[in-house]
């Protein structure tokens, strides 16, 4: 049997992620948490962290088949329970100076099967475990990165028709691409796109729009920006002084919605896969910033759950621009994992919102974010609201208008 994963491309990947994705220092620790499919990419990226002069790198493993044996087998008390001490021992080695990556992979559809009751309860629990560790993550107070690996079992999912082979190397090459691992030198790749990203929000941090107008089919949604908010895409200066790019693929900018100031309504433009559920024709109506009813043609039931999770799940944390030309909406696959599907599409995401997307945001504190409009959520959840059928307006506190895009593209 052939290796249906490129290895000069997954070593260009491990590469990227250690030298663009983290920058990771000399002297630096590095924690990592992959499903134990990924072995061969854990193995290439802890070479190169070592290679690049890391202190010591530590992995945490999980697996599908043991995530399933709780939900079939577990007492019901175990769905209210997470393991913190895992969480806290993380965020002590954030404070320590570590950095962070994950790898992604999983079935997106893992959990579908199993109650959903028992599937929120787990994530509640989870959530409110992981917030020490994650809010150093969100606040960037570390270097931080997340790539993919083309796990067997989320390759089927994406392409269902094809033998299990032939859809783990589809979606490799998928990943090489949007990764942008694909080309000659993927370093100076990535350095281009940056820079790229960095004039978008040059633009638009220099408009200052008090909101952005979406029209489109079933969506005209009004979302005011945030009292001092700043656009942000691409490379991130994290607290720690390290240049890193948080996500591959990345393609998208990203600023702070005003948590009381979207008013209209809004269609998804592609299937939301949360946590091992789809909830797809997501149609919302927000009212003074709070979504005051939520329809969805499959899911309804789990999105009313995550609506259900606090105050703040009902509110916007995040609005972000994505030309519909991008890589990977140019790829048409549907990838059912929002590291992917986010960067194909304009979106927005319900919950927490993320400090450094205001302007000194490292300085500003929990109650001045709130005050300048804010949200905070144990949940951040990306939905896809863009394609080439909307058109965004900016507009300015006096009420002019200009074009942001039209037809899905920069106007
Ligand atoms: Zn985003
Ligand atoms: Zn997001």
């Amino acid at each position: 049997m052939t290796n249906p994963i490129d290895p000069v491309k997954l070593e260009k990947l491990a590469e990227v992620a250690i030298r663009i994705g983290l920058q990771l220092q000399e002297g630096q620790d590095l924690v990592m948490t992959a499903p134990v499919a990924a072995l061969p990419l854990v193995r290439l990226l802890t070479r190169e962290a070592y290679k690049a002069g890391a202190g010591l790198v530590t992995t945490f493993y999980s697996d599908e088949e043991c995530t399933l044996a709780r939900y079939r087998h577990a007492r019901d008390e175990s769905f209210d329970r997470a393991s913190g001490w895992l969480y806290e021992g993380m965020a002590k080695a954030f404070e320590g100076g570590a950095a962070r990556l994950a790898i992604s992979g999983d079935n997106p559809m893992l959990l579908a099967g199993e109650d959903p009751a028992k599937v929120s309860r787990a994530n509640r629990a989870n959530s409110k475990a992981y917030k020490p560790a994650l809010e150093k993550i969100s606040n960037f107070e570390i270097n931080w990165n997340i790539i993919s690996y083309p796990n067997p079992s989320w390759a089927k999912l994406v392409f269902p028709g094809l033998p299990e082979e032939e859809a783990v190397a589809r979606l490799a090459d998928a990943i090489f691409k949007a990764s942008r691992v694909d080309v000659a030198d993927p370093v100076a790749a990535w350095k281009a796109h940056n820079a790229n990203l960095a004039s978008r929000c040059a633009f638009l941090n220099g408009e200052r729009f008090a909101a952005l107008h979406f029209t489109g089919p079933g969506t005209d949604l009004t979302v005011g920006l945030a009292d001092g908010h700043e656009w942000q895409g691409g490379a991130t200066t994290a607290k720690n002084g390290v240049i890193c790019n948080a996500n591959i693929p990345t393609e998208e900018v990203f600023t702070t919605p005003h948590a009381l100031k979207v008013e209209g309504h809004v269609s998804s433009t592609k299937p939301l896969s949360h946590q091992g559920s789809l909830i797809d024709n997501i149609r919302v109506r927000f009212e003074g910033g709070r979504i005051v009813e939520a329809k969805a043609s499959k899911g309804e039931e789990v999105l009313n759950k995550v609506l259900d999770t606090d105050e703040g799940a009902r509110r916007l944390g995040e609005v972000a621009l994505v030309p519909h030309s991008s890589p990977i909406s140019a790829s048409g696959i549907l990838f059912y994992n929002t590291l992917f599907d986010e960067n194909a599409s304009c979106h927005i995401a319900l919950g927490q919102c993320y400090s450094k997307c205001f302007v000194d945001g490292g300085k500003l504190s929990g109650d001045q974010i709130k005050a300048q409009g804010g949200n905070s959520s144990l949940i951040h959840i990306d939905w896809m609201i863009g394609s080439g059928e909307v058109d965004i307006d900016g507009i300015r506190a006096d009420g002019t208008r200009t074009p942001v895009m039209r037809k899905g593209e920069w106007a």
